[in-house]
């Protein structure tokens, strides 16, 4: 055989054991069987490229009973110590940082308020102490760290690593045009990756959460906004220039209130858990009775979207109605998705359908059952999230991971 000939099939095996490594990374205490079923490699193939890869330190395997059948097996896993990632989010309230490793198994988490009043500059000193912190916590050095990532809810551009505004009351100019990646990278000297914060939470959905196996979906996420992130053929559509899934600004109602987008009517306007709690507050001002009042310590300013919930529960009908009616915009906005999109299933997360699952879901249902034409309604799933409120920095400590084994596999 000739040296070219030689480098060509080279080459071609690299590329199956970065493929299948890729993979495992992304399906975690995999087995032999079910990756040759999701590389559409024969079994020997797979036996093949898995031995390569364990010589060359890239995997751990152990054996674990199988969920299903009850036997043994052998499961897949990247190696711990090849090193670690850093998932952040950091929200408008809370900020979450989390250490795993490129497996996503959690080494240490923290959760602060992320305290926006204290300016850019402060929010981003006080994250750089405590991600510092957490790695302590985690026992995990610096230098172990190969790549962070940042979720944010701002608009942001992906490719630059950069937020270009943060439309919420009096942080408009402490966040405009600032280039976080870049910040980052200079403190910690490691790549960073800043994506949407619901493209984090759903990609904790697609591989932590109700998302488990589906290729073609759509994750909601309603909480202080609403948005959207589209999954078509197991990837994430990001549109022609990445501003795609604005759900939340979708129009439900053209004679409906104004939002911050300038636009009106949106849905966004119209059920979010602030327009929600605002509805119970103005009504309540106006005298309407209501339990969640007395929930809230007879104090209308410390009424939330859980009293509220736990009040409808209760048969208060305020509570029931506000969030009925947020739900019924919420249906009649995923009836068009459904419509446009025909997906195997939308899956609601984020802290409206967190505080009130059941009753949410209900109505979306009915809206799109009634709404969605035949078809599609009949087959979509409606889900809610099975995840918790870290979604979104696991779902970035996942994405910086699958971004960097590529890098790794080269440099080993
Ligand atoms: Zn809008």
């Amino acid at each position: 055989m000739s040296p070219l000939a030689q480098s060509r099939i080279v080459k071609k095996s690299s590329q199956t054991e970065l493929a299948v490594l890729k993979l495992i990374q992304m399906n975690p205490a995999t087995s032999r069987v079910e990756l040759s079923t999701l590389s559409g490699l024969s079994s020997a193939a797979i036996t093949g490229v898995i031995a390569g890869l364990v010589q060359k330190d890239f995997l751990v395997e152990e054996r674990v009973v199988a969920k299903m059948i009850g036997r043994k097996r052998v499961a897949l896993s990247l190696r711990p110590s090849l090193g670690c990632v850093i998932g952040i989010d950091l929200g408008t309230f809370n900020l979450r940082i989390v250490v795993t490793d490129l497996n996503g198994e959690i080494l240490a988490s923290r959760q602060e308020e992320t305290e926006m009043s204290r300016g850019r500059e402060g929010v981003l000193q006080r994250c750089f102490t405590l991600i510092r912190e957490t790695l302590v916590c985690a026992k995990v050095k610096c230098s172990d760290v190969l790549g962070i990532g940042v979720a944010f809810s701002g608009v942001i551009d992906v490719q630059k690593g950069t937020i270009l505004s943060y439309p919420r009351l009096g942080q408009v100019e402490q966040w405009r045009n600032v280039p976080l990646k870049q910040i980052i990278e200079a403190e910690f000297g490691v790549p960073c990756l800043l994506e949407d914060s619901v493209r984090a939470v759903a990609t904790s959905e697609k591989y932590l959460g109700a998302g488990q196996g589906l290729k073609d979906f759509v994750y909601v996420d309603v909480g202080m906004g609403v948005g959207a992130s589209i999954f078509i053929n197991g990837q994430i559509y990001r549109g022609f220039n990445g501003s795609a899934g604005e759900f939340g600004h979708m129009t439900v109602d053209e004679d409906g209130p104004l939002c911050c987008c300038g636009s009106s009517g949106c849905l966004e306007a119209l059920a979010t858990c602030t327009t929600i709690i605002e509805a119970v507050q103005a009504a309540i001002e106006k005298g309407v009775p209501s339990k969640t009042l007395e929930l809230a310590g007879a104090d209308r300013a410390a009424i939330t979207i859980e009293i509220i919930a736990q009040a409808a529960e209760e048969n208060d009908s305020l509570a029931y109605r506000a969030l009925t009616e947020a739900a019924s915009h919420i249906g009649a906005a995923a009836a068009d998705l459904v419509n446009l999109l025909n997906p195997q299933a939308i899956i609601f997360g984020g802290a409206l359908f967190r505080a009130a699952p059941v009753l949410m879901l209900e109505q979306v249902r009915r809206v799109v059952r009634h709404r969605a034409m035949e078809k599609s309604a009949n087959d979509v799933s409606l889900l809610v999230s099975p995840l918790l409120s870290d979604a979104g920095s696991r779902g970035m400590a996942r994405l910086v991971a699958a971004n960097l084994v590529e890098t790794i596999y080269l440099q080993n």
